[in-house]
């Protein structure tokens, strides 16, 4: 909180404007801090930043999903008064063979004790029913991973690869249904992710409720629906958003142990 027997604001730099530096950027600037969101590339974003061709056109690396549970992105574009998204829509996965699974819109969708509804909702095209039964084991774990700490430390010490092997998932569901939804929710193939990971996974975007795999997409970039209008926000609330300040140094004041400059490149420094 700023005391109103402080004549200046605070100020407050954040590292970074990506989703998390413009959020804190956002809501420190709301609440009267003096804020500057210093940012190392050439626009704001982050991982979703997109640039636009010699020809201007726009372009964004990958495709950016915003999934049922994130109530905090769907509460910022309301704030915003910004209309980005479509409507929640259906998913499709495809492999080089065809149509693989579709899942309905599951809110839609009588609802069942979670995560039953997923299943049964669910339609595999070409899996044989053998292959698919062989998630059933599964649902212990899924059920027994409540995302507690406790749960976490449980599973962590497993790959993902060698959960869905212990409780008898298929090769081929496992290749066809689970590996394309590890590469794409964490980046990486199960070998390389922890079973804690791939549960937690599973649970936030799938699992915990049953609408939770339902997702919209942004008309457009995220950059110039989201990001640009998000800014100007920031800005109208007295921030600044600086582009090409890749911060290498913070300086701390040893007396009141609190950061006294920042150093970015281009060695312009900014001091308390
Ligand atoms: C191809 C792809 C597809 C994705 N799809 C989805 C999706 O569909 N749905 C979804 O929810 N998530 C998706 N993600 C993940 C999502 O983009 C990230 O989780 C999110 O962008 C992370 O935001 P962040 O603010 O934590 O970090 P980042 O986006 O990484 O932002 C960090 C920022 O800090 C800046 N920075 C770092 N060091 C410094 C420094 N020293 N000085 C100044 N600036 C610095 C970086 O330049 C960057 O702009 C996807 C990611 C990728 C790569």
């Amino acid at each position: 909180m700023v005391s109103s027997a402080v004549t200046e604001p605070k100020r407050v730099v954040v590292v970074g404007a990506g989703w998390a530096g413009l959020g804190s950027a956002y809501h420190l600037a709301q609440q009267g801090y003096d804020v500057t969101l210093l940012e190392a590339g050439n626009h704001p974003g982050g991982l979703v930043a997109g640039w636009q061709t010699a020809g201007g056109k726009s372009v964004e690396a990958g495709i950016h999903g915003f999934w049922y549970p994130y109530n905090n992105i769907f509460s910022l574009v309301e704030e915003l008064g910004i209309q980005p998204f479509t409507p929640f829509t259906r998913s499709a996965q495809y492999s080089p063979a065809g149509l693989e699974v579709e899942s309905p819109l599951f809110q839609d969708m009588p609802p069942l004790p979670s995560p039953l509804g997923t299943f049964v909702y669910t339609q595999f095209k070409r899996l044989p029913l053998a292959d698919r039964l062989s998630a059933l084991p599964l649902l212990y774990a899924v059920v027994d991973f409540d995302n507690s700490d406790e749960a976490w430390r449980r599973y962590d010490g497993v790959t993902a690869r060698e959960l869905f092997r212990q409780f008898g998932v298929s090769a081929r569901l496992y290749k066809e249904a689970f590996e394309p939804m590890l590469l794409v929710g964490l980046f990486a193939p199960g070998e390389q992710c922890s079973a804690a990971a791939a549960l937690g996974m599973l649970y936030f975007f799938i699992l915990a409720h049953q609408a939770d795999f339902d997702v919209k997409w942004c008309r457009g970039t995220v950059g110039a629906q989201i990001f640009r209008p998000w800014v100007q926000k920031i800005e109208q609330a007295g921030g600044r958003v600086l582009s090409q300040k890749r911060v290498s140094d913070v300086r701390v004041d040893e007396q009141i142990r609190s950061p006294a400059s920042f150093v970015a490149r281009r060695y312009s420094r900014l001091r308390r």
